[in-house]
């Protein structure tokens, strides 16, 4: 079975669409790592598109926050403009869906689900260091996690932890890698609607555990569209110019 992982939609409806039109026809299930919303302007209208469309996802920190779950403490001034904004967006029913989404991880099928650490949902895994700690802790031997907004992640054989090194084949937008037998993963599918990994393109992942492949792709949409909506919802000039950057 093929599974489309996405994760850090972050209310970018078009960056959403232009990731489904790509990949169209190409997954049975599909599984989102959270931050469905926060930054961006559409996040009702991204929620009416999540929610069906998933047969798991568990919450992220902006998710939390939107809805409730978590004041805005933790977030810097301009994060904490934006969640502000989308909790008077969002309607009633939607603030009720993001309540109610589960921490991660959640598990299936030879997998686990996870927004940021797999002990820590709210840390942000850069580091090998770090993903050791989960890629040992992790009960499936493939965990996808997300919150960095960086395609991308880690593997451990059991003696040595490296990078997991995306190459794109040229005129492709995807990069595919293999997974080995005896290897255990943390992989990131990148951010649907906010990367910042220096390719401002929606980047999601497509895995299929028989073939045992991950292919991580990029798909470009209308940045300007986008920005447009957030300059007239008054989002912070830091949001709306760094879509463009990928950062
Ligand atoms: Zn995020």
């Amino acid at each position: 079975m093929r599974l489309l992982v996405f994760s850090d939609v972050h209310a970018n409806a078009t960056a959403l669409e232009a990731a489904l039109r790509a990949c169209a026809g190409r997954w049975e299930r599909a599984v989102c790592l959270g931050d469905v919303v926060g930054y961006g302007p559409d996040p009702n209208e991204v929620i009416a598109r999540v929610r069906p469309l998933v047969s798991a996802i568990v919450r992220g920190n902006h998710d939390k926050a939107a809805s409730g779950v978590s004041d805005l403490g933790g977030f810097n001034p301009v994060a904490r403009t934006a969640l502000e904004w989308t909790r008077n967006q969002l309607l009633p029913e939607n603030a009720r869906y993001l309540q109610s989404l589960p921490v991660g991880p959640v598990e299936m099928d030879g997998i686990a689900l996870v927004h940021g650490a797999v002990e820590d949902e709210d840390e942000y895994v850069f580091a090998a260091d770090q993903a050791l700690t989960g890629l040992l802790a992790s009960r499936r031997p493939v965990t996808f996690f997300g919150h960095t907004h960086i395609q991308g992640g880690f593997s451990y054989d059991g003696a040595r932890i490296e990078h997991v090194e995306l190459s794109p084949k040229p005129g492709t937008h995807s990069a595919v890698v293999h997974l080995e037998a005896k290897t255990r993963y943390l992989l990131n599918p990148g951010s649907i609607g906010q990367p910042r990994d220096g390719d401002p393109r929606a980047a999601f992942a497509i895995a299929d555990l028989e073939k045992r492949t991950v292919e991580f792709w990029r798909t470009p949409y209308d940045i300007s569209a986008v920005q447009d909506r957030m300059e007239r919802a008054g989002a912070p000039e830091a949001l709306v110019l760094r879509l463009a950057f990928g950062r």
